[in-house]
């Protein structure tokens, strides 16, 4: 029987929630227990796959092609284990499950309600996710902040819970902010104890109080938090800034959080394995050079649009001792005619994206690392970018260009034989993970050091194979195709120091400490041509 730990925000949002559940996840990994995680959405979407990563942030996606919330990323780094899609749950999933079984009549004539129908799929969802993995804790994290309207029916699912597997089978964590007030010269707690008291006003108790600050979290204020919020004060935990993600498990286990919720569950483990992440910390601490990579994209305004990207740099960063600086670029920047903002750069990266604005600014980005032989990464519509460019001022296919963004003279980028027709957004495309042959004789092969791989796919188009002669007239390899042979995986670049385009997304695979080959690889080649 699983056991469960509710995790839930108050004060703001953006508190880092998702890095307190990554990084408990992995403390209790560490003590030999399985761990599976849950993230539930409150917002109405069916999932974050047709929503602006400018909003929301980037969508990560799972093995088995969900399009999932990006703190699923956070996950599987910290506590490196494979989700599934069953694991981040939305309000339009919900919904959507209960209305799809009242217009077949199954729910007899009945009126369908928050309480129970919503509710009840609510907590369905988790058992199931626990029955999946068999797992011995499931962490589950509830995103917004206690208070808001389209949480509540989460909250009351998490809170009846309680009563459904037993009081010892579950603990809340509430994940607040200490703000410091500058004129007072203070650490503030009062919206810490508001907070608590909305929770509590819905019947949920507090066990453990995470405390997000961005200063120290002295003795005395653990205290006053600890009487005022009604918990041990030991079990008011600090979470202070620190100066990589990576160092929040260890300050946990310092502050012992993972004894803590043990001992509330009642469950027994070995103590915390922590060797290989403290080597982690330690290479992150110790890193000696540095390298600046630009990041060209078009949603670059909020980083976290490429978080897995951003952070297999790092991952890989940390395996050489280097730490990556990475230098956003908007690609509309480009298309104004200067490359200026790419000058000084050791390495060029052009991420996934989707839809025609900043496309060309991304061409001229593959363009100048192709000419400058500064190494160049193309994942997905970066790679279909590269792919242009060359059919374009290589091969002189004028009028190169994809489907994507409409008719063009010579579709280099078009749908797969065979391809479901596009209605609407959402369907229609290839989402997870999929084999692919890596071939001889290239960088591909060195990095990954493997005939075959797995990798993940979120796209709808692909190189087309019609154009493939004369793009190997103009210096492409292909390094990497689908098992059938019909599917260009990954082209590479001759006469160049690194030029690789996966039409996979790579970064949905690196953990920190196991980082992906391919960003290794890229690393690498950087570090030899600097
Ligand atoms: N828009 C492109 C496609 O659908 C690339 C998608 C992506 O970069 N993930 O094929």
């Amino acid at each position: 029987m699983s056991k469960f730990i509710f995790v839930t925000g108050g004060v703001v949002s953006s508190l880092g929630k998702g890095i307190t559940v990554a990084s408990l996840g992995m403390l209790l990994k560490s003590r030999g227990l399985k761990v599976s995680v849950l993230k539930l959405d409150p917002y109405l979407n069916m999932d974050p796959g047709t929503m602006s990563p400018l909003q929301h942030g980037e969508v990560f996606v799972t093995e088995d092609g969900g399009q999932c919330d990006l703190d699923l990323g956070h996950y599987e780094r910290f506590i490196d284990t494979n989700l599934t899609k069953k694991c981040n749950v939305s309000t339009g999933q919900i919904y959507w499950s209960i209305l799809s079984q009242e217009r077949k009549g199954q729910f007899n004539g009945g009126t369908v309600q928050v309480i129970p129908h919503v509710t009840n799929a609510i907590k369905t969802r988790i058992l199931s996710v626990a029955e999946d993995s068999g797992a011995d804790v499931i962490l589950v994290e509830i995103g917004g902040t206690v208070g808001d309207i389209e949480g509540l029916p989460f909250f009351e699912a998490i809170r009846q819970m309680r009563i459904d597997v037993g009081a010892d089978s579950c603990l809340y964590i509430h994940v607040t902010l200490i703000p410091y007030i500058a004129a007072a010269q203070e650490l503030k707690t009062k919206p810490t104890q508001h907070s608590v008291k909305e929770l509590r006003s819905i019947g949920i108790r507090p066990d453990v109080i995470v405390c997000r600050s961005e200063q120290e979290v002295t003795e005395d204020l653990r205290a006053k938090i600890a009487l005022f919020c009604d918990i041990d004060e030991e079990a008011v935990i600090p979470n202070t800034d620190v100066g990589s993600i990576y160092e929040v498990p260890l300050c946990f286990a310092e502050s012992r959080l993972d004894e803590i919720v043990l001992e509330k569950l009642k469950l027994k483990a070995a103590p915390a394995n922590l060797g290989e992440w403290n080597d982690l910390v330690a290479s992150i601490k110790g890193l000696s050079r540095s390298v600046k990579v630009g990041i060209v994209g078009k949603y670059v305004s909020l980083p976290d649009s490429y978080l897995s990207v951003a952070e297999s740099l790092r991952h890989a960063g940390f395996a050489k001792g280097t730490h990556v600086e990475l230098r956003w670029i908007e690609a509309e920047d480009l298309e104004k005619g200067s490359d200026q903002c790419l000058e000084g750069l050791d390495g060029i990266l052009v991420p996934g994206g989707f839809g025609s604005r900043g496309v060309e600014g991304k061409i001229m980005a593959a363009r100048y690392a192709r000419e400058n032989k500064i190494p160049f990464f193309g994942i997905s519509l970066g790679m279909q970018c590269a792919v242009i460019e060359l059919a374009r001022n290589v091969a002189k296919l004028q009028g190169a260009g994809s489907v994507e963004f409409g008719d063009c003279e010579h579709p280099v980028i078009s749908f797969r034989p065979g391809h479901p027709e596009v209605t609407g957004l959402g369907g229609s495309m290839r989402l997870g993970a999929y084999p692919c042959l890596v071939q001889e004789g290239t960088l591909s092969m060195e990095a990954y050091q493997e005939a075959q791989i797995q990798e993940r796919h979120r796209h709808r188009y692909e190189l087309n194979r019609e154009y493939l002669d004369s793009l190997i007239d103009a210096g492409v390899r292909v390094a990497g195709v689908s098992p059938d042979g019909q599917l260009i995986e990954i082209i590479e670049l001759k006469d160049h120091p690194w030029f690789v385009g996966t039409l996979f997304q790579p970064e949905f695979k690196s953990r920190p400490t196991n980082p992906h080959p391919l960003f290794v690889h890229f690393i690498e080649a950087i570090l030899k041509s600097c």
